[in-house]
């Protein structure tokens, strides 16, 4: 039995939060997940897991108070009335059946959001046009919409309190709160006692976080997130401001929740931020005010966390990606069991299940928005349903998913892996720039492995079809991935493209350590995700004079949805890297290529003297013809990391799973009918 190291006690000491008690200093701060009012049962339980791994509190999303403002396009929370109740009621018994204090972050989205589900125009400090593009305004609000706000806000406290929460926000962060809109000088403009001076600037939020207090007397701990710098300059909230609000709110909620800049700042991505980056604007709040304090800044590591409560930064360590790819991060550091956290990769993927309103995913943590759905536990496994031997060719993150998980289900495995190293596309991928802390993938499931006595691990070892059927195991796990194409099919062209004369490789090339022979070069990315931008970086830091071309409008268009494409097309500028958005590869001969635009057809020439393509792969599945075998992973069907270790764990769950045929493969909610359709 593993012991904790004494060093981490002080994260285990517990903290008063007003009227309630945080059993120790992990906190799961508010975050999104795709699931919200829309899959309440799913959303409990994946908060109770959280409870169940040792976070002492654990707080919902983002939660509409009443349709006047609502966050449509996303699946958020509500509590617009007493019918949303029971399911936060749900959520709640679910994070208390483990000890652990609720909180709910209640919104009210004012011009950052459009009000699309509800049609009922949107209203804020002053009339501007809401963030995004959708074409309509934002009304400022009259003394009579500030009343009806504050009117219900406190209805939504009431409702909380019925819920049985134990902690309820009051929001102003985010950029995304209406009461971050009239604190900052950017978005409001009034002229009257709400705005001007920062006093009147602050004084809705004062006045609701007044009105919270009054309302959970003491029932319940009022938590206020609060933008601790806008990072704007003079033109938004910062330290002086922040200093001089202090002294007018500082006392007034039980806990303060600090972050700083926009979501995309505060879940900024491994690739461009690293560990406790805040920590230089959190510095210097504790002395403002009495009340404890917790804030975010991709804490993962149990030193670090250690580190800013001494040193007197925080009182408590906010975390929202971190409990995502661990749920049981505390109860592991509470068991002296370091080595088996799934320290979080910092890659955003949790991220995009909201931005496409799904059901939240991880790439390190495939329960993840599965624990209910599905019935996967992060840490518990169902035991073997057989005493069958099980082969996993590949040990990319399929082969090495699925082999940890059979593992721990106690399946005897075998997992074959043609290379000397384990790890499969990660390896080669986190080499690049910016990408080191990927590896923890392979790291997380090479330590488990070596836990498992019933799993061999065989390097070197390239598995063909005839061995599959000499070898005899019942089951076989073909996780070889998947190899980049070499004649443009992908996205654009469902066809070979002609290319002549002209040095082509692929990002296997690549990322296998190989430079074009000549310095011009063309990427064409018809993948959108991180990887085109990715080798563009590193070609250009090789001495290539790289153009960028992509038929998308915007250089790796997905990465919208994990919110680092601004900052990838500034890097790829500052790289020197030539971008050529809207524009597709027709061809290549004779050192020059043809390229069309997307929206005109007007072709250009350029000369290069190498092209990259990064557009489809072909999965390997060569071996997935033997009996008793499936492809797994990106063999199966090529996509992102999280899919391949999700698809690994699918495989493990699965295997001696009763086959579900035509049936929905797993459990969801279906709302309610009214009485009549009248
Ligand atoms: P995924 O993302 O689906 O896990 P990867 O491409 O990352 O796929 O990993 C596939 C792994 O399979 C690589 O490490 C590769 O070396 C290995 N591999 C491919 N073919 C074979 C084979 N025939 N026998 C054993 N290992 C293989
Ligand atoms: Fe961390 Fe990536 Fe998982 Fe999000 S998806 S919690 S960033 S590992």
């Amino acid at each position: 039995m593993n012991v904790r190291d004494p060093r981490y006690d002080l994260l285990f000491e517990p903290v008063r939060l007003g009227p309630v008690v945080a059993r120790n200093r992990f906190f799961q701060v508010p975050h999104c997940n795709g699931m919200g009012h829309r899959d309440p049962t799913a959303h409990a339980v994946m908060r109770g897991v959280k409870a169940e791994g040792g976070w002492a509190v654990v707080c919902t999303e983002e939660v509409e108070i009443h349709p006047d403002s609502d966050v449509g396009g996303f699946v958020e929370g509500r509590l617009w009335d007493d019918a949303d109740v029971p399911a936060h009621a749900r959520l709640v018994d679910a994070v208390h059946a483990y000890g652990s204090l609720a909180g709910i972050e209640l919104v009210h989205s004012g011009m950052s959001s459009a009000n699309l589900y509800g049609r009922i125009p949107p209203a804020g400090p002053s009339h501007l046009p809401v963030t995004g593009y959708e074409p309509i305004q934002a009304r400022a609000m009259t003394r009579y919409d500030i009343g009806a706000l504050r009117r219900r806000h406190r209805a939504a406290v009431r409702r909380s309190l019925a819920a049985g929460y134990d902690l309820v926000y009051v929001y102003a962060a985010h950029g995304l709160s209406t009461l971050q809109h009239f604190l900052s000088r950017r978005t409001n403009v009034r002229t009257d006692d709400y705005g001007g001076t920062l006093d009147n600037r602050a004084r809705l939020l004062r006045e609701v976080l007044e009105d919270t207090r009054e309302e959970c007397e003491g029932r319940a701990a009022v938590a206020c997130r609060l933008v601790v710098d806008e990072l704007l300059g003079e033109e938004g909230i910062g330290r002086g401001e922040i200093e001089q609000l202090f002294t007018l709110v500082g006392e007034l909620p039980d806990v303060w929740d600090v972050m700083v800049g926009a979501w995309d700042d505060d879940s900024v991505t491994s690739r461009f931020g690293y560990e406790a980056w805040t920590e230089e604007h959190f510095r210097g709040i504790k002395e403002l005010t009495t009340k404890p304090v917790v804030g975010v800044g991709w804490l993962t590591s149990p030193d670090t966390m250690v580190r800013l409560v001494q040193g007197g930064v925080l009182d408590l360590i906010g975390a929202a990606r971190p409990s995502i790819a661990d749920p049981f991060l505390p109860r592991k550091i509470e068991e002296g069991r370091l080595d088996d956290i799934r320290e979080c990769i910092g890659c955003n993927v949790c991220v995009t299940g909201d931005w496409t309103a799904t059901p939240i995913r991880c790439t390190q943590n495939p329960s993840m928005g599965e624990e209910w759905r599905r019935g996967w536990h992060p840490e518990r496994f169902r035991p073997r349903g057989s005493d069958a031997r099980v082969l996993v060719v590949g040990g990319g993150p399929a082969g090495l998913e699925a082999a940890v998980a059979l593992g721990k289900r106690g399946y005897d495995v075998t997992l074959a892996e043609a290379s000397r190293a384990l790890g499969g596309r990660v390896v080669r991928e986190s080499r690049l720039p910016g990408f080191a802390p990927w590896i923890r993938v392979v790291d997380y499931r090479k330590t488990q492995l070596g836990k498992l006595p019933n799993v061999e691990v065989a390097l070197e070892s390239e598995v063909t079809v005839d061995e599959l059927a000499e070898y005899g195991f019942d089951h076989v796990a073909v996780a070889t991935g998947a190899t980049w194409r070499r004649d443009g099919v992908g996205r654009w062209h469902t066809r070979p493209i002609p290319l002549d004369g002209i040095e082509v490789l692929t990002p296997d090339d690549v990322l296998a350590g190989m430079r074009p022979a000549g310095d011009r070069v063309l990427l064409f990315d018809d993948d959108h995700y991180y990887l085109g931008g990715a080798l563009a970086e590193h070609l250009a830091a090789q001495g290539c004079r790289v153009t960028l071309a992509t038929p998308a409008v915007r250089v790796s268009e997905w990465t919208v949805n994990t919110m680092e494409q601004p900052r990838i097309h500034r890097r790829l500028v500052d790289a020197g890297v030539e971008l050529l958005t809207a524009h597709a590869l027709l061809a290549a001969a004779g050192g020059e290529v043809r390229l069309a635009c997307t929206w005109t057809d007007r072709e250009q020439a350029l000369q290069v003297d190498a092209i990259v393509l990064v557009t489809a792969r072909v999965p390997n599945d060569g071996l997935a013809i033997a009996p008793a075998s499936r492809a797994v992973g990106d063999a199966f069907a090529p996509g992102t990391i999280a899919t391949a270790v999700w698809d690994g764990r699918r495989f493990a769950e699965e295997l001696d799973e009763e086959p579900k045929g035509d049936a929905v493969p797993f459990r969801r909610e279906v709302v309610a009918l009214a009485e009549d359709a009248r």
